[in-house]
């Protein structure tokens, strides 16, 4: 019976190892079992040395099985982790670009200035504004220019702005999870309507967050 329960489990991570694409000489669950037993044809019977001996030696298999899957645990864990904070996808789950980051004629002057970010809006103020991925709040509050902000660090050299809120339910420390709604659109600050202005730094240089609203998370 253990032999066949171990053999199960050396199926199930065999199949994990393949399913995530993990190195498998790294991990080894294809040795054969190495054990004599019932039904190997030999008529001989069990000697109490023996089935110790077998017993010990189902007992070491399976202790390094356990610690295995246990490696596999804790990568699959980090993977989870690392995909959390990978920026994908947009702030507001409906609504439409208004603006684009690049050189536009300024709302209020008329004349070619950078937009920093990208403008989301459904029009309408009251809309949630969610994160594009995991991370620490590192502002929440008003800020010259942006009216209402969120600031999330992502620990990965990315760091993401999402401003004119008109509420914001985090504050500064704050872990958020991916998709989590931190504010509401509102038009606060240096704003001639409501919607989200959303900016995106790479290592601390704004950078056009189009490529991060795109792409789909892994
Ligand atoms: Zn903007």
């Amino acid at each position: 019976m253990l032999q066949a329960r171990l053999m199960r489990l050396d199926a199930v991570g065999e199949r994990i190892t393949t399913i995530a694409n993990l190195d498998s000489g790294e991990f080894d669950f294809s040795q054969p079992v190495a054990i004599g037993g019932p039904g190997n044809g030999q008529s001989e019977a069990y000697t109490t040395a023996g089935l110790i001996s077998d017993v010990e030696q189902l007992e070491s298999q399976l202790e390094d099985r356990t610690q295995q899957l246990e490696i596999i645990e804790g990568l699959m864990a980090d993977r989870k982790i690392q995909s959390d904070v990978f920026i994908a996808g947009r702030p507001l789950e409906r609504g439409w670009i208004a603006s684009r980051f690049g050189q536009r004629p300024d709302p209020f002057t008329g004349r070619l200035a950078f937009h920093a970010g990208v403008d989301f809006t459904t029009g309408q103020s009251g809309a949630e504004i969610n994160t594009v991925a995991a991370g620490v709040v590192t502002w929440s509050g008003p800020r010259s220019g942006y009216g209402l902000m969120v600031e999330v660090n992502h620990s990965n050299g990315f760091t993401t702005r999402y401003s004119h809120a008109e509420k914001l339910f985090v504050e500064v420390g704050d872990i958020v999870k991916k998709g989590q709604n931190i504010a509401l659109v509102g038009s606060t600050g240096r704003s001639t309507g409501p919607h989200v202005h959303f900016e995106v730094y790479k290592n601390g240089r704004v950078v056009d967050p189009a490529a991060y609203i795109h792409r789909t998370a892994r």
